[in-house]
């Protein structure tokens, strides 16, 4: 669609006559600029009647007429602005269309919102957004507002009875109470309903007061009792209120003393969990440095990124509660992000044993209660939010102060369209609030690390982040010990059956004996990870994916792990039919099997996607592990995360050596991230703890510096190897798939993009390397081949081409812009799709 079909061709001079009076000369409009949620990108420019005018305002959605067929579409309103037109309402040069020329704007139909959902500020922030991810504003907005506030979920439109102007001023001698209230009963819900907004505001010319005609006792009684009301009434809470039944109600509406208005109620009330009151801990010596360093930005009410580097245990989220109670001191409010995984009613509880006040943003909210949530945050009611990665755009009033905890992890990024990353909207976010934001980890990425520590990211002397760290763990409790297990050289004759060392078997047995708990990783679900022929060497993979089929013990099926296709289990090759085909590989359900039979008598649990299906099942899980009920814990990294039980004493991971070796330039980063985190879960508590560490790779840099709880050692290996290479934090990075079910014209329109991309990187000599097109490690997925291109704009590096840009903003910005010039004109065949990922987390 182009722009040209916003404007009504082939419009009647009488036709446009009858919307607006012709104008004498040129004159001043109400333009309000539209971006639609689909199918149409860009702003369009509509004409705002004289009567909305008023109403309408930038964050709000309407009705307006699209195409050539000017069909009634939802849009939201970006801006209102007064243009001058010429006569007949003709557009004089619009700047932000330059189309406009001198065609007619057709105009808006309608408001939708009664209040805007989205501020100033969170407008500016979409459209950040927008440009740097390279994502439609439309989309954008729709992923900022969940879906359940857009539609008003868990509320209905609802007949409140009021007492009309004139008789309210005779009644009582005080102006009008219904000032402010939103005659809304014509206001519209749904794009296609028919709209007269000369219908409007029945309501609005001022009346002259007028006599209460003689009423019965009774009838005068629940007259009063309407008109005194604090609160909007229904006709069955008047007759509540007033003990009266239906009869003297419709007696009054229908001498005109009650008249009818709807307004949108919520149906549910929230009753907030009541938590037991927790006292603050005494805060150690860093904690207190730390809590005193970024308290000092609050007052001065400054922008600042700090990166809180401390141990597991090292007391982080006490530092962020005792933040947060100095914002919340100063009548001002916080959002605390967690992986959505952390989001534990142990994580929310530590927030609710401190703050009155918590809302709680998780995945399995249904709209409704999203809905009553956002509106609860956005009246201001709230005082600290905490939330997985979309609570980043709650809608707080007086926000002071934004944490992320677990920064490093991948999940704060979305993979699908928009592609952002939480942490970089919260920065850019507290920019605009002059707040300040905290990012915690024992583990930070590289990223950030770099954006703390590098000289090459100083300027004026100072890192673009502040560091704060803290080396210890609370009350001087040791960091456990790690042991590695060199399952090269492990005796595999009759002493190492399945997947547990014998020295790992031992040290269950006495941990089990002195009474502790114990967590297993293996960081893999499933029974078998892989079938394979060992006759022809055929190996089962499902057909639309090019990946192993995993095999699940339980419901005895073969399964893609992609897009859940399953086959059920063969018992020979399909290919040759050779009977003997082999299981081979460890998963979860498998290890569980082991478990089971070498510790017959313990209570277990395993904890992977397959057995905590719904809502609740992962909680439930980990109370019986925290009452003791359950002794061994087994699971993939959901059990790594975050956990704080102190009587867990040992910590066995089954295979370091999962992640190492996917093709991901992260893999090390991934893999040092992984152990350290799971081994984080012991010695919490006085009876110390041990981590045993099993793999073929005992002397990789990162599984040395995990088993060392040593960060700054594992920066340093890691470090070079990306400079070497120009990854990120040594470049900016963007990635393309593109993907279609016809392998050749997927390829070669990936070709021709990579092509697209190096002319226009040449043309505006920007020093970057471009990759590809490469199959993409999943090089087929449910159907679709895939390909892909990587793009490193090269910071503060010397490349082939040149040297690079010194900032990452520049770099970055740059990048973009070759992006976009050199995908503008690029047209993709039909069925094949790409996208663009900035930043990306995710190569395969
Ligand atoms: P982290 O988030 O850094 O892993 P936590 O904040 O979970 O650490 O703290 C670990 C444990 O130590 C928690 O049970 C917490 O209640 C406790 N704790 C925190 N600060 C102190 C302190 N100053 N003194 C004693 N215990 C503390
Ligand atoms: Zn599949």
């Amino acid at each position: 669609m182009t722009q040209r079909n916003l404007f009504q061709e082939n419009i009647s001079e009488s036709e446009w006559d009858d919307v607006r009076p012709v104008a004498p000369r040129r004159q001043e409009h109400w333009v309000a600029s539209v971006i639609f949620p689909k199918g149409v990108d860009g702003a369009f420019d509509y004409l705002v009647p004289e009567k909305l005018a008023g109403q309408l305002t930038p964050g709000l959605r309407v009705v307006v007429p699209l195409g050539k067929g000017n069909r009634e579409t939802l849009g939201w309103c970006i801006a209102v602005e007064r243009k001058e037109m010429a006569p007949s309402g003709r557009a004089a040069g619009t700047p932000a269309n330059e189309t406009t020329g001198s065609r007619q704007l057709k105009e808006l139909l309608g408001i939708v919102d009664e209040r805007r959902l989205l501020s100033d500020k969170m407008l500016r922030l979409t459209r950040w957004i927008a440009d740097y991810y390279l994502c439609p504003l439309g989309q954008v907005l729709e992923a900022v507002l969940p879906a359940g506030v857009r539609d008003h979920a868990g509320t209905r439109l609802t007949s409140i009875l009021y007492v009309p102007d004139e008789y309210r001023l005779q009644a009582s001698g005080v102006g009008s109470r219904e000032c402010g209230v939103n005659q809304n009963n014509s206001k519209l819900q749904t794009p296609n309903s028919k709209l007269k907004p000369e219908a409007r505001n029945p309501e609005s010319e001022a009346r002259s007061p007028k006599p209460v005609p003689p009423l019965t006792p009774k009838q005068q009684h629940v007259f009063d009792v309407l008109l005194h009301s604090e609160v909007p009434l229904t006709a069955t809470e008047l007759s509540r209120a007033a003990k009266c039944s239906m009869v003297p109600i419709q007696h009054l509406k229908r001498l005109g003393l009650f008249r009818v208005r709807t307004e949108r109620r919520q149906h549910s009330t929230l009753d907030e969990a009541q938590v037991p009151r927790q006292s603050p801990h005494e805060l150690n010596a860093s904690q207190q440095r730390c809590l005193e360093t970024i308290c000092g930005t609050l007052r001065r009410n400054e922008y600042r990124t700090f990166l809180l580097h401390g141990v597991t245990g090292s007391g982080k989220t006490e530092v962020y509660i005792r933040a947060i109670e100095e914002v919340v001191l100063s009548g001002r409010q916080a959002i605390v992000l967690v992986p959505e995984i952390s989001l534990t009613p142990q994580t929310v509880g530590r927030f609710r044993a401190r703050f009155d006040h918590v809302a709680v943003l998780h995945s399995h909210l249904t709209d409704a209660e999203r809905h009553r949530e956002w509106q609860r945050i956005a009246s201001g009611k709230v005082q600290v939010v905490v939330g997985a990665r979309s609570a980043v755009f709650a809608p707080l009033p007086r926000l002071g102060l934004m944490i992320i905890d677990e920064e490093h992890e991948h999940s704060f990024k979305q993979d699908t369209a928009p592609r952002y990353h939480a942490r970089e909207v919260a920065r850019r976010r507290a920019e605009e609030e002059n707040i300040p934001l905290v990012l915690g980890s024992a583990t930070p990425s590289l990223e950030s690390w770099h954006r703390a520590t590098a000289e090459e990211t100083r300027v004026a002397g100072t890192n673009e982040y502040r560091l704060l760290s803290m080396p210890h763990r609370v009350r001087n409790l040791p960091l456990p010990h790690v042991s590695t297990i060199d399952l090269r050289s492990a005796d595999r004759s009759g002493h190492t059956r399945g997947a547990i060392h014998r020295h790992l078997h031992a040290a269950i047995v006495e941990s089990l004996d002195q009474g502790g708990q114990v967590i297993l990783m293996l960081n893999r679900r499933g029974f078998s990870t892989h079938i394979q022929c060992p006759a022809c060497g055929e190996a089962v993979k499902c057909p639309d994916c090019d990946v192993s089929l995993t095999y699940h013990h339980s419901a005895d099926v073969a399964l893609c792990h992609y897009c859940d296709h399953r086959i059920a289990a063969p018992p020979r090759c399909p290919k040759c039919g050779f009977p003997g085909i082999k299981y081979h590989g460890y998963g979860t359900q498998k290890l569980e099997q082991e478990i089971r039979q070498r510790f017959p008598d313990v209570p277990l649990l395993r904890m992977d996607t397959d057995t905590m299906q719904g809502h609740g099942a992962h909680e439930r899980a980990l109370t019986q592990f925290r009452e003791g009920k359950v002794r061994i814990l087994l699971g993939t990294q959901m059990i790594a995360k975050g956990l704080d039980f102190p009587n867990v004493t040992l910590v066995g991971v089954i295979s370091a050596d999962t992640a190492l070796h996917v093709p991901d330039f992260r893999a090390s980063e991934r893999t040092f991230h992984l152990i350290t985190q799971v081994a984080g879960r012991t010695g919490r508590g006085d009876r110390g703890g041990q981590v045993i560490v099993q793999t073929f790779n005992p002397d990789h840099a990162a599984i040395m510096a995990a088993s060392q709880h040593d960060y700054q050692a594992f920066i340093n290996s890691e470090r070079p190897m990306r400079k070497l290479f120009g990854y990120p934090p040594y470049s900016q990075m963007a990635r393309f798939v593109v993907r279609g079910p016809n392998e050749s014209t997927a390829q070669a329109f990936a070709g021709q993009m990579a092509e697209s991309l190096r002319r226009q990187a040449a043309e505006t000599d920007l020093a970057c390397r471009i990759l590809g097109p490469a199959p993409a490690p999943f090089s087929k997925l449910r159907g679709n081949f895939r390909f892909h291109i990587h793009i490193h704009a090269a910071v503060g590096i010397a490349v082939r081409d040149g040297i690079a840009d010194r900032s990452p903003g520049i770099a970055n910005e740059r990048m973009r812009t070759v992006i976009r010039l050199a995908t503008n004109h690029l047209k993709a065949p039909t069925d094949t799709l790409w996208i663009v990922d900035i930043d990306p987390l995710d190569m395969l």
